[in-house]
């Protein structure tokens, strides 16, 4: 680049990624100012590092990042907003980041706040079995935790990598393996602490009237304010989630059927039966002996003679769902999916296609059971449609509802292969939203799509709460917003 260029091109990026004009019109030094609050080693503007921000491992395209800050308590985590809250600059809360649809990529670059390093266990009430963390807190870290220091107790851990975190998974209303019995994440939430984005700190939950972090209620449910938001509102700090007994025993039996139609029917007897810990679906179209539907079941118990019960109850049922016709218990299941099954969380996905290139990405739609054949046969249809080979995981969340996952894979250096995987995702938000189902943790052009269908009073009473909660629009602007 001749030298000119090449200045030019410096004074637009120290003007960009360094500087910013105050109301007053005076300049500040951004990275400087940031540096300030939690120390050099916790800031970055250097590309090697902001790359990695930039995208996640979902199809979706990368998006630039300005500055990466990583605080260390609190109150740095308050000074920053503040300060971007004064200066106007976008904010972009990151746990793990691992969902797939770029919620932590920001769509207009600013700050990405890192909160692995608050990554404290505070406290684990063993009596009213809660947990309260800090927001770094991964998964893999509360669930060894637990397992160390409080044997008899669980928490719901979902099926995604171990880095991600507890709070990031409560706060897309994430789902995990105790779901069936106990609700999604969210639901598992007692309280939290939480930064708002013109900087003052709340308790909700019983925490703001004790100082005991046992109860959501009864007082007005503000964790609903910050719970599928996806940042836009504030930045959570400290949760509280409760834990639940850990079963000794567990078991897994495994049907198979071909009937699509029958899906709805069979949901409903084995979830009628009120005894399982977990339960998903997942089938694949190669090799052969996983073109079938598989009803994946799992069985918990505190004694050998309840589980024993647990399991000869369950065989019992496959005899009379449609006269033993519709689905059978698989016999022989090969050791190394029983071993994958049992795990907590499962390795279902495991079982999943996955092309040359390693990408993955699935669209999820939460669904009532009716749904599910419709549903079913349409993601076949888009993956084939696409060249690819269908393949799905569908946990169900409650006797309510599944997550129904319309999974495709991709070659992550073959440009066209990431195109046909983001037409994919695309035909079947459409398809979910036709077919009254609700898209779980969508991307913005998914939010669009699912903004555009909302009721216009439901939209504008999200846009004044925004608009209440964050004046300047600094968090994770680009989601939740109202199509104009
Ligand atoms: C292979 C695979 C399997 C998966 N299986 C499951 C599964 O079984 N169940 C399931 O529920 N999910 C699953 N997921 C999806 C996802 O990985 C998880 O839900 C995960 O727990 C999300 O947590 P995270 O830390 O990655 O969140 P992030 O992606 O970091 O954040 C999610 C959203 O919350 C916001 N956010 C994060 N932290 C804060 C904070 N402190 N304050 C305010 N906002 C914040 C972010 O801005 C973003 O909008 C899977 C993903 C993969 C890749």
């Amino acid at each position: 680049m001749p030298p000119a260029a090449r200045w030019k091109r410096h004074t637009e990026i120290i003007n960009k990624f360094c500087h910013a004009k105050t109301d007053k019109g005076a300049f500040v030094n951004i990275y400087e100012s940031l540096c300030a609050i939690t120390g050099r080693d916790y800031v970055s503007r250097e590309k090697e590092d902001t790359y990695i921000y930039s995208r996640d491992s979902g199809a979706e395209p990368p998006r630039p990042v300005d500055y990466v800050v990583m605080p260390g308590t609190v109150e740095e985590v308050q000074r920053i907003l503040l300060f971007a809250n004064e200066e106007a600059i976008p904010v972009t809360p990151l746990g793990g980041g691992f969902t797939l649809s770029a919620l932590v990529v920001p769509q207009k670059g600013g700050i990405v706040l890192d909160m692995k390093r608050m990554d404290k266990i505070i406290e684990v009430n063993e009596l009213s079995r809660y947990a309260l963390i800090e927001a770094g807190v991964s998964q893999a870290s509360l669930r060894a935790y637990l397992k160390k220091h409080h044997p008899r107790l669980q928490h719901s851990t979902p099926e995604a990598p171990p880095a991600v975190t507890v709070v990031g998974n409560a706060l897309i209303q994430g789902h995990g393996h105790i779901t069936p019995r106990y609700g999604l994440t969210s639901d598992m939430v007692n309280g939290m602490e939480v930064v708002l984005p013109t900087g003052e700190v709340c308790r909700l939950g019983s925490s703001a009237v004790t100082d005991s972090w046992y109860t959501r209620g009864p007082i007005p449910d503000l964790p609903g304010l910050f719970i599928g938001w996806f940042g836009t509102t504030g930045v959570v700090t400290k949760l509280s989630l409760k834990l639940y007994p850990r079963p000794q025993y567990r078991e897994v039996i495994v049907f198979s059927s071909d009937d699509i139609d029958a899906i709805p029917e069979v949901i409903f007897e084995l979830t009628q039966l009120d005894l399982l810990e977990d339960f998903f679906l997942i089938t694949q179209e190669k090799p052969d002996w996983m073109n079938h539907i598989f009803y994946v079941v799992i069985l918990s118990a505190h004694f050998e003679e309840e589980l024993a019960m647990k399991i000869r109850i369950y065989s019992d049922v496959a005899k009379k769902i449609g006269n033993g016709k519709t689905i059978k218990v698989v016999e022989n299941l090969h050791p190394a999916l029983y071993k994958r099954f049992l795990d907590v969380p499962p390795q279902a996905a495991v079982a999943a296609d996955f092309r040359k290139g390693g990408g993955f990405q699935y669209s999820a739609a939460i669904l009532s059971f009716d749904k599910v054949p419709a549903c079913w046969r349409k993601g076949i249809e888009i993956a084939h449609n696409h060249g690819m080979v269908a393949s799905y995981v569908h946990q169900v969340l409650t006797c309510h509802s599944i997550m129904f996952g319309f999974n495709y894979s991709f070659n992550r250096a073959d440009d066209k292969d990431i195109a046909a995987a983001r037409q994919a995702i695309d035909e079947s938000n459409r398809f979910i939203l036709e077919t009254e189902g609700m898209i779980w943790k969508g991307s913005s052009e998914a939010q669009k799509l699912i903004m555009k269908k909302m009721d216009p009073a439901t939209a504008m009473l999200i846009e004044k709460i925004k608009k209440a909660m964050d004046p300047r629009g600094i968090m994770n602007p680009g989601n939740w917003e109202v199509p104009r």
